[in-house]
């Protein structure tokens, strides 16, 4: 049979670590064999970024709104550890913040279930999407202590002159004070790439926060969702059978618990943050979970939700045997290539991704999984294979059902 060929490239990160040895060997074993395979490679390994003082890191987000499509392999963001062990010019900042920054997206996290590995909540048939603003509020915030008595405002100057002023607090003992900030632009944004994804992934939405305490700041966030629902997006949503709800905050968490799953939960910055970390660990691993990030342009970018598994890595340098896990990297590549056929018509991709996926999972349910799996699976009697065991054990099963 021959090669699926394709028309587009794919945007192809490369990274750092334990995930770029895993990039290798995913593209040799589970790929090339099967997919004549068009990208536009950029190296973002550390190394790479360096020489180019980052503008390989602002190319590929380029690249990505040129092409639509990419897909990265994780990265080290630098610290100062990493600045001495690279010798780097610069401490470069992290590289998916630099993407997020020009791509001006919403990042959506999903655990990948599979049989003998049970999320705590008996309830959760489905997997929950959990789509996390990447903007503002606490992340972007300005704070102080109050030495001691006094009155502290929030002041507005506009450049056409015009002052909003009002009383935080009249202190009358230390404390401490806090500045946050949203844009409508950004909420905008949010909004959109949280319908979109909705709109292609054919699940409900919900949206919470905590609008009865913030009467304008959350608010704010409320009235834009459901303004834009209501002018793009409603007529499309009632087609597909599909809903949109807003709630409280507090009752979107009393109400997951109790939920099959199956649906898109939107959340402000820093509930998406705690929210996404109960998610996951609820269902398992870091290792297996998908993420995407999509612009409201309509453009996506794959990639794991962990990181470059730099332990790991160390055990693999001294010749070590290594058990990491390549599945959300595989998704990675799979949501990529899907992605592609969809938009460029090419069925046969979609398929194979569609397969590879499943032979993924089936692999380990015959039994077959990395450590970090082995050790929170119900399964009796596993196999546990080595980094490289793993995706070989993967091409099998592959082959065996084509
Ligand atoms: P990490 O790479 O996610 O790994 C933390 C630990 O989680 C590992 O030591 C390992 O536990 C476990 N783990 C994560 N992924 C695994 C996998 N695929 N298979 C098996 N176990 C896995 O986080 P980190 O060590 O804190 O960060 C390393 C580097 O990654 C940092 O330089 C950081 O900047 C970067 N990072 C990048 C991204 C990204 O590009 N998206 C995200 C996060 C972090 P055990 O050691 O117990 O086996
Ligand atoms: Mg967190």
């Amino acid at each position: 049979m021959g090669k699926i060929e394709m028309k587009t490239p794919l945007v192809e990160m490369d990274g750092d670590e334990m995930t770029r040895i895993l990039w290798q060997m995913i593209k040799d074993e589970l790929l090339l064999p099967y997919i004549d395979l068009k990208t536009e490679y950029y190296d973002l390994g550390l190394k790479h970024r360096n020489e180019t003082d980052d503008q390989v890191t602002i190319d590929s987000a380029k690249a990505t709104q040129k092409y639509g499509v990419a897909v990265k392999c994780a990265t080290i963001t630098p610290n100062a550890a990493r600045v001495e062990e690279y010798d780097l010019k610069e401490m470069w900042k992290s590289p998916n913040g630099t993407i997020r920054a020009i791509l001006d997206g919403t990042v959506f996290r999903a655990p990948i279930r599979v049989k003998g590995i049970d999320p705590c909540v008996k309830n959760w048939e489905k997997p929950i999407t959990l789509a996390r603003h990447a903007y503002g509020d606490v992340y972007k915030n300005v704070e102080t202590r109050i030495p001691g008595a006094g009155k502290a405002e929030l002041v507005f100057t506009g450049v056409d002159g015009q002052e909003i002023r009002q009383t935080i607090h009249e202190f009358d003992g230390p404390g401490v004070i806090q500045g946050i900030h949203n844009t409508d632009k950004s909420i905008l944004s949010f909004a959109k790439s949280c319908f979109n994804y909705a709109l292609d992934t054919k699940q409900d939405l919900w949206f919470a926060t905590k609008d009865t305490i913030s009467k304008v700041y959350d608010h704010r966030f409320k009235d834009i969702f459901q303004e834009v629902y209501d002018s793009e997006y409603k007529d499309r949503f009632e087609e597909n059978g599909l809903e949109y709800f807003y709630t409280l905050i507090d009752d979107a968490v009393a109400r997951v618990m109790k939920t099959k799953g199956g649906f898109i939960w939107a959340c402000k910055n820093y509930d998406g943050d705690v929210m996404s970390d109960m998610v996951s660990s609820a269902c398992g691993s870091l290792a297996m979970m998908t993420s995407v990030l999509v612009s409201p342009s309509g453009v996506y970018e794959y990639e794991a939700a962990h990181g470059t598994v730099q332990r790991h890595y160390y055990k693999h340098l001294q010749g070590e045997e290594t058990s990491t896990n390549s599945v959300a990297t595989i998704f990675a590549w799979t949501g990529a290539l899907k992605k592609r056929g969809e938009l460029d018509g090419i069925s046969e991709l979609c398929s194979f991704a569609d397969e590879l996926e499943r032979a993924t999972l089936s692999t380990i349910e015959s039994g077959k999984m990395t450590k970090d799996l082995a050790l929170i699976t119900s399964m009796k009697n596993v196999t546990v294979l080595n980094s490289e065991g793993f995706i070989k054990a993967i091409r099998e099963t592959l082959e065996a059902v084509s």
